[in-house]
């Protein structure tokens, strides 16, 4: 019996060394609110990402919410269709108008190139995402942010620990935000965070997580509960004793890949960009017209093969129901990120899959 290969499996570190955490917590019996862990999470992840703020959240999509919220964005925001769908459902959850604009295949990131044509007198933002940790154009995105007057929010939920030209890619834009969430690099079960460049906003967004609390009878916005517990902040910082190996990990996997599949006729990988220190979070493929089998087929087979990839991120949000029907959701504005949706398919990568799990995935591709 072969065993199932996922695209993803969380790492978790020794059971026992998470036992004094909880000693401590029992002991103290702070649960939440700001806890003693919490706070050495927020310093400790600082410090290792390189970043002045960072105010941690339940998860990433209630740190997405409540950034829009922080920076008072309003009618209509650019963003991309090919993501997780959170990327846009945070927009209507802010009763904000998402204005889909098309990604450029190389990167699989928004392209700068398109976004002008679609800003109009209610575009106050522009929400990229870093797609699989590849970083956007963040200079021309800023360029044009600038002229135009509008915040930029990055949703780094794959970029965690990305440095680009050899500093954290999250001190780009006006905010980044974080997913700690079970199956990304770095994970505290459920959790989040918002990164932000001064004392004054991480106090705003502090404000909102804890439901617009600034003093004990002081209420100053209508927040939302976003706090992260000492439960997942504690997991948190034994996680962060270990993803420097937890990351070198997946970059091996990744150059296996890279080793097994170049040159595989109709496969085609990301290319390497030399100004960026990646987190081998993802691993696509983009299956073209010249290989044997359709990208549906392939993945079937490694299904039956037991090798669980996925086509992240197939269906794109704008073809979802609840988007489908905004006039920046069309196929003919959306033509690139529609190709790549088609094409993509994720390899399972993770710190832990052993090396004949990788030759076998490699193997069902290249046949
Ligand atoms: C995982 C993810 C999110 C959502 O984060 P959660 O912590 O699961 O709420 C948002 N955006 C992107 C691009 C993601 O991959």
């Amino acid at each position: 019996m072969k065993n199932n290969i996922y695209v993803t499996q969380p790492y978790l570190p020794p059971l026992n060394e998470f036992i004094p955490f909880l000693e401590k917590i029992w002991k103290n019996k702070w649960l939440t609110n700001n806890g003693p862990f919490h706070q050495e999470l927020e310093e400790k992840l600082c410090e290792y990402l390189g970043v002045k703020h960072i105010s941690l959240f339940t998860n990433g999509t209630i740190a997405l919410v409540t950034a829009l919220q922080a920076l008072r964005i309003t009618g209509e925001v650019i963003t991309t269709p090919y993501t997780f769908v959170a990327t846009a459902h945070s927009l209507q959850w802010n009763n904000i108008k998402p204005v889909f604009v098309d990604i450029d295949p190389g990167t699989c990131n928004l392209d700068p190139e398109k976004i002008e044509e679609s800003i109009t007198p209610q575009t106050s933002a522009i929400l990229a995402v870093h797609c699989y940790g590849n970083p956007c154009e963040v200079e021309r995105i800023q360029e044009i942010a600038d002229i135009y007057g509008l915040k930029v929010i990055y949703d780094a939920a794959h970029a965690f620990g990305v440095r680009y030209k050899e500093e954290s890619l999250l001190v780009h834009g006006d905010m980044s935000v974080l997913s700690f969430h079970a199956t990304k690099v770095f994970n505290t079960f459920e959790g989040g965070a918002i990164v932000c460049p001064d004392a004054k906003t991480k106090q705003r967004i502090d404000f909102l997580k804890n439901f617009g609390f600034a003093d004990e009878v002081t209420v100053v916005a209508s927040g939302i509960n976003g706090k992260m517990s000492e439960v997942n902040a504690a997991f948190g910082l034994l996680q962060l004793q270990y993803i420097d190996d937890v990351v070198s990990t997946r970059k091996k996997v990744d150059g296996k890949y890279r080793k097994g599949l170049n040159g595989v006729k109709g496969i085609e990988l990301m290319s390497i960009n030399e100004n960026v220190a990646g987190n081998a979070s993802y691993f696509p493929i983009f299956v073209s017209q010249e290989y044997e089998l359709s990208r549906d087929e392939l993945y079937e087979q490694m299904k039956e093969h037991c090798v669980y990839g996925r086509r992240y991120f197939y269906p794109l949000i704008s073809d979802m129901p609840m988007y489908r029907g905004l006039e920046s959701a069309t196929k003919k504005r959306l033509i690139k990120s529609n190709e790549v949706a088609e094409k993509v398919i994720c390899l399972p990568i993770y710190s832990g899959i052993d090396d004949i799990d990788v030759e076998r995935v490699i193997a069902l591709i290249a046949r």
